[in-house]
């Protein structure tokens, strides 16, 4: 079933009012890093503050204990949080709705632990309501089950809600380009589309999941790689500062030059992080005068 041309939001509006319509209530789960005001604004322009109850981890013990009487009473028709608002004592539930289903933060690992989404899926059979889960990229367990039982009905938006197009996205296999002779990190076709922006003074934005400059250190000759000693997980070298870091617990180290198991100095770095990618970059299009490369880690941890 395809369904018109709105964006996801507005169905959910649309099901909401549905629901109150008849006299219900709502349960609108969000992963907690979309619950901003601007998000929670268009709820309210639709149905009025009064209507609607917040819960998530941020509000204050006083805060909490007012949206949840102000729910409890029946004075909140809409509750709308993170995934803790899955409990929260509605009555005449109509619908729950999970938006970016796919979302991890919907199982929570502090105790107690649940899975929001298979609360949700008890508390909608209980009531008797339907649980819509949605996500422009759906959970993989979520997907089959909706492509392979009936228990999930697959609904697809087929148009984008402000009709713009889809950007152009190119695979590119990088064992294809060494195959024809490209050595670099970069594709052929990333060069050009960076070198193309350059010339119309735009910007370029690189996404690369790595930190560091190398993934991991390894022996050439008897294939020992660095690990770190509390975690086993291989260190990665960071350039600024010369170390090899555990991405996990922080532990750090010195370079290895000589390999501790078999004194061979074939000791190599592979695999790609921003580092070594930043380097490329600035060797493949140096500065001059009709551009300039600015750099920005948008890190966890930041600049390491
Ligand atoms: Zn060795
Ligand atoms: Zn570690």
């Amino acid at each position: 079933m395809e369904l018109l041309d709105l964006g996801k939001t507005e169905v959910y509006l649309q099901l909401i009012q549905n629901a109150i319509e008849n006299e219900k209530t709502a349960i609108v789960l969000v992963p907690e890093i979309s619950l901003t005001p601007q998000m929670l604004e268009r709820f309210i322009a639709r149905f009025g503050k009064e209507k609607i109850g917040v819960l998530h981890s941020k509000l204050s013990i006083g805060e909490r204990h007012d949206e949840w009487n102000k729910i409890r009473e029946g004075k909140a028709k809409i509750i709308i949080g993170a995934r803790s608002a899955i409990f929260a004592p509605v009555e005449n539930l109509g619908i729950i709705i999970i938006d970016e289903e796919h979302d991890s933060s919907y199982k929570s690992e502090a105790n107690p632990k649940y899975d929001a989404k298979q609360v949700a899926k008890y508390i909608a059979k209980q009531n008797n309501c339907p649980l819509l889960l949605g996500s422009a990229t759906p959970d993989i367990n979520t997907y089959y089950n909706a492509i392979t039982s009936k228990k999930i009905e697959l609904l697809k938006l087929t148009k984008r809600a402000n009709k713009s197009n889809l950007p152009e996205v190119m695979l590119i296999d990088l064992k294809q380009e060494l195959a024809n002779g490209n050595r670099s990190m970069l594709s052929k076709e990333l060069y050009t589309q960076i070198q193309n922006n350059l010339k119309q003074k735009r910007q370029t934005i690189l996404f690369l999941n790595r930190r560091g400059y190398s993934t991991f250190v390894m022996c050439r000759d008897c294939g020992y790689t660095v690990k770190c000693k509390n975690c086993n997980i291989s260190l990665t070298y960071h350039s600024y500062g010369n170390k090899l870091k555990c991405h996990y617990c922080g532990y750090e180290e010195k370079l290895v030059t000589i390999c501790p198991e078999c004194k061979s100095k074939k000791i190599r770095y592979f695999g790609t992080g921003t580092q070594k990618l930043e380097q490329e970059i600035n060797k493949v299009f140096p500065r001059n005068k009709n551009y300039k490369n600015g750099y920005r880690y948008c890190n966890k941890k930041k600049f390491s």
